[in-house]
């Protein structure tokens, strides 16, 4: 077991690994959402439609929390899911199940192309473990192909600004939208930059919380497992 102390307000930081950034995964189906909005824009707003594909592609790394890469990705189970829904859309032609449909197919997306990336670790960039993204349906992890080496390496970036090239400039999204997108485009530059030195920039951010005050502040520990993935542990009050 490796075990790393990750902190918010204490001696030191380490970032969980992403195989690629949530926001890659975001970008990546949006993108893929305003290919396909010629043929089912007619059914749903285009603005839900979007919504659901940029969420579905963000959700499974919600799991940070829980055993990463294993607790909400569903290679298979969301890809069938997926495959199911569509066809009760085409039988049904229901808004809300496409809508579901496109989530669900955005989660897919993200749980199948995390395999491209690196494992779930510690530090991905120095890799110890083979653990790229579990596969339910076969009861064992997928070894991490490493195209995107870690969330947040030069190369990441690069795929998140490529799709967001897509998804923004197609005219699908209002301005105010752009805006954003453009703003978490920005956040995803400064996420890269700072990637490798996120436990030194947390240490420091760490030393500056009082010591009153560092009771409120909770503590995340970061637990990796050979067979588990990653689990962050947060407790309050030390
Ligand atoms: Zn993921």
């Amino acid at each position: 077991m490796v075990e790393a102390s990750l902190f918010i307000g204490s001696e030191h930081y380490v970032a969980n690994s992403i195989a690629m950034m949530a926001l890659t995964h975001g970008f990546m189906a949006l993108a893929a959402a305003v290919v396909v909005l010629p043929v089912l824009g007619d059914h749903v707003g285009v603005a839900l439609l979007l919504a659901a594909a940029f969420v579905g592609g963000l959700a499974p790394d919600a799991d940070l929390l829980a055993s990463h890469r294993k607790t909400l990705h569903y290679p298979v189970g969301y890809s069938v899911l997926a495959a199911v829904l569509l066809g009760a859309f085409l039988l049904t032609s229901s808004p809300g199940v496409l809508v579901l449909t496109v989530a669900v197919g955005a989660a897919a997306l993200h749980s199948v192309s995390d395999v491209l990336g690196g494992s779930a670790e510690r530090e991905p960039w120095n890799p110890v473990t083979e653990n790229g993204v579990y596969n339910h349906a076969l009861g064992r992890w997928h070894r991490p192909r490493r195209y995107v080496r870690y969330s947040g390496a030069p190369e990441d970036f690069l795929v998140c600004v490529a799709f967001a090239a897509v998804a923004i400039p197609a005219g699908a999204t209002s301005a105010t939208v752009d805006a954003a997108l453009l703003g978490l485009v920005a956040f995803a530059g400064l996420y890269s930059l700072c990637r490798k030195r996120l436990a030194g920039i947390a240490a420091t951010l760490g030393r500056l919380v009082p010591r009153r005050l560092r009771a409120v502040v909770p503590t995340v520990r970061v637990t990796e497992t050979e067979t588990d993935g990653t689990t962050i542990d947060i407790r309050f009050g030390r």
